[in-house]
């Protein structure tokens, strides 16, 4: 294991252990929830929408390290960004944890990089995608839950 792939694991345990953003959020406009049978992991996402934006968003769960890790890293990567811009995000953080190559090159991935590990674990992109496709649900409004299945 290289000193990178640590270090990306640590963070990884740390958003974990001290997720960011967790908890309801009060006065969400949408809600989805989200499933991976494959591996035991259930998240829900709030959103507060600011017209094309989001404004604000929260999220609560229980699953593996890598989804909660996952899910807290990509609510800070989407607040205050349009659904565009998170359609791009979430295409370029797919190939990532697919190990395809990125679709958007001059696109600044910023600390979703440290899910780069997940492309050698194919099993576990399940994990580290079903915040987005909660999220994306959230976005669309759509009222079914979410499975990776
Ligand atoms: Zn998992």
């Amino acid at each position: 294991m290289t000193g990178r792939n640590e270090l990306y694991q640590e963070m990884i345990l740390h958003h974990n252990k001290a997720p960011r953003n967790f908890g309801a959020l009060e006065d969400a406009d949408r809600k989805s929830d989200g499933h991976n049978p494959l591996c035991g992991d259930h998240l829900t996402v709030w959103l507060k929408l600011d017209g094309d934006k989001v404004a604000d968003v929260r999220f609560e769960g229980s699953g593996c390290a890598i989804s909660t890790a996952s899910a807290s890293v990509m609510t800070d990567a989407v607040k205050g960004r349009s659904t565009a811009e998170i359609e791009k995000l979430f295409r370029s953080f797919h190939a990532l944890v697919t190990g395809q190559p990125a679709p958007d090159e001059d696109l600044d991935l910023g600390k979703l990089e440290v899910f780069s590990g997940v492309s050698e674990f194919p099993a576990r992109v399940k994990c580290a995608s079903l915040a987005w496709h909660t999220l994306q649900a959230a976005l669309h409004g759509d009222a079914e839950p979410v499975s990776t299945e």
